[in-house]
């Protein structure tokens, strides 16, 4: 059985944004017309397609699709039942069955398709739609208030979804009647008018039709990758003696103490690369930069930090934001904290606006109250992008 699958996508609105046709809009890197399209050319039981583009778009431009040379191109017409007019006049001519399917529904899945394939095969019409579970209410508007007035069993009741299938000849009648001026807004509609029983299969909850800009944001959150995200904390301490600088964030601090180490005792570099070795599971500083190894002696720890930064994204990771908190009597740090922030990103290799950095003092409590110790602690956001 050769079977036909038209993916109607002619419709022009520009409602959900960026200036061009719904069914163009990406999710996750591929368009909704795209990943309509696939669903139908990767079914085994689909011989070929007809794509409508909405008229005027240029055809040739527009993007390969995996149903290669399968894959004819039309262009819609003013309305749906034009579009698929035009649409069935590409049909090649021993096709036997019929899909239509709107491209604003881009999850239809392999079962659905099969079941209209089969149904319609049977039964020379056949349409996937939902049964209802909510209460069916009829109503009436009267002013801006709307009533009530009846009830309606909601057995009797299912929402219509594509694809809608047709033997070639049912679905001839119907374009016959919509070319003879009969409205409809979908082709089972017409197939009714002209006389044929259309049978209803089960739909999917999750065949739904991308409208409004709600539908497109959980689309959108429905086919994203996901990201694993990963928390770290670090932590460092260094005596504050004379004779030596103070080095914080890699910006040297005019003050009468400086930080006394092995390394320029930089303690936001510290907590920093702590916080981002640990986020990603990778150890810590001593492990990886041992103040016995001659690579590191003299070092600056904006380099260790660089180097922890390499050893993360090696592992998948990028940084996702920072956020570091400086403990220090005195001098005050507030004129230094941009340098500081500047300085951190770029050995982070992130926008500055990811990193945040606080001064605070201890109100003269314990060691570090006393300026006899400068402290650090740091938080990191690691986004694991990629599984090794
Ligand atoms: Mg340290």
């Amino acid at each position: 059985m050769q079977v036909t699958a038209i993916i109607a996508a002619g419709g022009t609105g520009t409602r959900l944004g960026a200036g061009v046709p719904k069914q163009f809009l990406e999710l996750a890197g591929r368009t909704i017309l795209e990943r309509s399209v696939d669903a139908f050319a990767r079914h085994p039981r689909v011989t070929d397609l007809v794509v409508v583009l909405p008229p005027g778009s240029h055809l040739a431009a527009s993007r390969a699709f995996g149903g290669g040379d399968r894959v004819t191109l039309v262009a819609g017409g003013a309305r749906r039942q034009d579009s698929v007019a035009n649409a069935f006049d590409a049909v090649p001519p021993g096709s036997d069955l019929v899909l239509i399917h709107d491209a604003a529904r881009p999850f239809v899945s392999e079962a659905v398709i099969s079941r209209v394939i089969d149904a319609a095969a049977e039964s020379g019409a056949a349409i996937a739609a939902l049964a209802v579970s909510d209460t069916v209410k009829q109503a009436v508007g009267e002013d801006d208030r709307t009533f009530v007035t009846g009830t309606i069993p909601r057995d009797m009741i299912f929402l219509a979804q594509t694809p809608q299938g047709f033997r070639r000849d049912v679905l001839a009648a119907a374009v016959t009647l919509g070319r003879q001026g009969v409205e409809a807004t979908d082709e089972a509609a017409l197939a009714e008018a002209a006389g044929h029983r259309v049978r209803i299969v089960e739909g999917d909850p999750d065949n739904v039709k991308i409208t409004t800009a709600a539908d497109l944001e959980r689309s959108r959150l429905r086919v994203a990758p996901v990201a694993a995200t990963r928390v770290g904390t670090g932590y460092d301490l260094h005596r504050l003696v004379e004779g030596r600088p103070l080095i914080i964030g890699g910006v040297e601090i005019a003050a009468d103490r400086g930080a006394l180490g092995h390394s320029d005792a930089d303690v936001a570099c510290h907590a920093v690369t702590d916080a981002v070795l640990g986020a990603a599971c990778l150890g810590d500083i001593g492990r990886h930069f041992p103040d016995t190894d001659p690579q590191w002696k003299g070092a600056s720890s904006v380099r260790l930090l660089e180097a922890a930064i390499d050893t993360v994204r090696a592992a998948g990771f990028q940084v996702t934001n920072v956020d570091v908190a400086i403990v220090l009597e005195r001098p005050k740090i507030a004129p230094h904290l941009q340098r500081i922030r500047d300085g951190l990103a770029a050995a982070l290799r992130v926008p500055v606006e990811r990193v945040s950095v606080k001064g605070k003092t201890n109100e003269g409590v314990d060691a570090v109250g006393r300026g006899e110790a400068i402290a650090a602690h740091a938080v990191a956001l690691l986004t694991l992008t990629s599984e090794g």
